[in-house]
Parts: C-alpha cells; structure tokens; sequence
C-alpha cells in the first residue's frame, strides 16, 4: 500500500488539500498539514492532493 506524507518545508499551509481530501490530510498544530489516512489519500490522487508539490510518496 502506499504511504505519503507531508514535506513540511515545501508546505504553504493553505489548506487545499484539506478540501481536496478530508479525512486524508489535515492541518497540525503547527499549521501544516499532515497525513492522517494514506489509504484516503491515495484514493484522492495521491501527491496531486496538494497543487505545490508538497505531498510526496514515501518509498516503502
Ligand atoms: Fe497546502 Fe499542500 Fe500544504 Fe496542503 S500540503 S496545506 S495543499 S501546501
């Protein structure tokens, strides 16, 4: 199965891809976002979730 996460350097923290896939991806405490189901995200479009390149696949 797939696992992402979340580049915390290259995250904005805009938020998209909270909209772009709930449940998936939420934003911390720290105000970036992270990977709560990788299952979720890879069935929103994996990386695509987020439009700044900010959501990588983690190599297994
Ligand atoms: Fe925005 Fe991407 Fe960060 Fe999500 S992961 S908050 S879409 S920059």
């Amino acid at each position: 199965m797939e696992k992402f996460e979340v580049n915390k350097d290259k995250c904005l923290g805009c938020g998209v891809c909270t909209v772009n896939c709930p449940g998936g991806v939420e934003l911390d405490t720290d105000g970036k976002a992270k990977v709560i189901d990788s299952d979720k995200v890879s069935g929103c479009g994996g990386a695509d979730v987020c439009p700044h390149g900010a959501i990588e696949k983690k190599e297994a």
